[in-house]
């Protein structure tokens, strides 16, 4: 492809390759497909969620490098649902096709030190933080972090995976023997009053569109509950887009990226981690939406013009996760109000996200917990 056609609108009919097969490569390549464009998946897994709605599949590693080349031969650009793709994979890939967003972006958002750095840099803030590589190493971070504090493996983590809660001074040596050798970063405890997050879309042209900051209840470390909009005070709500903004712009994003964040007591925004993709809080727009986050995707890696990410609802999303809450399903599809969604997983592990449901509430009417959970019917939360 020349360089002009690399920047021109990808044409109705052209492939779009994505890497990795799960539900967030499943919902990308259905809203492709209302644009007019094919999607070619490239996973591990056999039969995935994204595969099954795609017109093409490459079943192959993400380490085998010839499968990587006649992956990207056959696709006219390159996006992700998964991130944790090889620094190598990266370069064979985006020397044979545009990569969006760039390698650079995955590369920051792989890896806890430099996604901090970075963010600290762009003058974003997050939790006090250390690189730690030893044990005496994580004894000199807690000296000058304190306890409590998150021990947290600088790659591959994903919720609460990777990661270990230091209370007291006995919790450090089991803490470094369960997550070393890998490189390891210590954050400080973030005694938070709410998670928040914004999910924003750059196009080629360097226009943003950022979806309303939405809060985000997590389960077993996993989201559970998504509230949209979040109920912030404005200023901290503009905080949050000032943040996501700055970070799409600082990181030179073309493409989806997600921001998920801290408001602590004192009302301070701070940056837990960003993810170059579409996110699991970004769900509800599907639904509650002109264009969902899944379109804003896929428009931005297509090189088409972004239109605003404005709501015509409120919305609460409820994550359907494990056997118990996908076993809700035959309830959710009779139930009034309730919009469900499932990914096509064949097996119901415990943890696994296997669906989720969304109800809709007029613009500025979105309840308190109690009705919430009352609207939600047979999928509200538990517990
Ligand atoms: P992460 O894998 O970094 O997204 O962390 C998963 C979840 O753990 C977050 O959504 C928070 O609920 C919690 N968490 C992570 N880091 C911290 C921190 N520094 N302070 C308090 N809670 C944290």
């Amino acid at each position: 492809m020349n360089p002009a056609a690399a920047h021109s609108p990808l044409p109705p009919g052209a492939t779009i390759g994505l890497v990795g097969g799960g539900q967030l490569g499943r919902m990308s390549a259905l809203a492709a497909a209302r644009l007019g464009y094919r999607c070619h998946i490239l996973t591990r897994e056999q039969d995935s969620p994204a595969a099954q709605v795609s017109a093409a599949v490459t079943v192959a590693d993400y380490g085998d490098q010839a499968a990587l080349a006649a992956f990207a031969e056959a696709v006219d650009v390159i996006s992700f649902e998964f991130e944790n793709i090889s620094a190598e994979g990266l370069d064979l890939l985006a020397a044979l096709r545009p990569v969006r967003p760039a390698p650079v972006v995955l590369r920051i958002s792989q890896d806890r030190v430099a996604e901090k750095s970075f963010l600290n840099q762009a003058g974003v803030a997050t939790a006090p933080w250390v690189a730690v590589d030893s044990e005496a190493d994580l004894h000199a971070a807690v000296a000058r972090l304190g306890l409590p504090a998150v021990l947290k493996t600088t790659r591959e983590g994903y919720d609460g995976k990777g990661q270990a809660m230091l209370r007291r001074p006995e919790d450090l040596a089991p803490a470094f023997a369960a997550l070393s050798p890998r490189p390891l970063v210590l954050e400080g405890f973030v005694d938070f009053a709410a998670e928040i997050s914004v999910v924003v879309a750059r196009g080629i042209d360097g226009a943003i569109a950022a979806f309303d900051t939405v809060q985000n209840h997590h389960r077993d470390h996993i989201l559970d509950l998504t509230l949209a909009p979040a109920p912030i005070a404005p200023d901290i709500d503009a905080a949050a887009q000032a943040i996501a903004r700055r970070v799409a712009e600082a990181i030179g994003l073309v493409g989806l990226l997600a921001v998920e964040m801290f408001i602590t007591a004192q009302g301070e925004v701070l940056v837990n981690e960003i993810a170059p993709r579409p996110h699991n809080s970004g769900h509800w727009t599907i639904d509650a939406c002109p264009e969902s986050q899944f379109d804003l995707h896929i428009r931005s890696v297509a090189g088409l013009t972004l239109p605003p990410a404005t709501r015509h609802s409120d919305a609460v999303m409820k994550n359907l996760v494990g056997p118990e809450e996908v076993a809700l399903w035959p309830q959710i599809l009779t139930a009034p109000g309730l919009i469900g969604h499932l990914y096509g997983k064949h097996e119901a592990r415990a943890g696994r996200k296997m669906g989720h449901v969304t109800r809709l509430f007029p613009r500025g009417a979105l309840p308190g917990p109690r009705a919430i959970a009352e609207a939600l019917g047979p999928a509200a939360p538990r517990g």
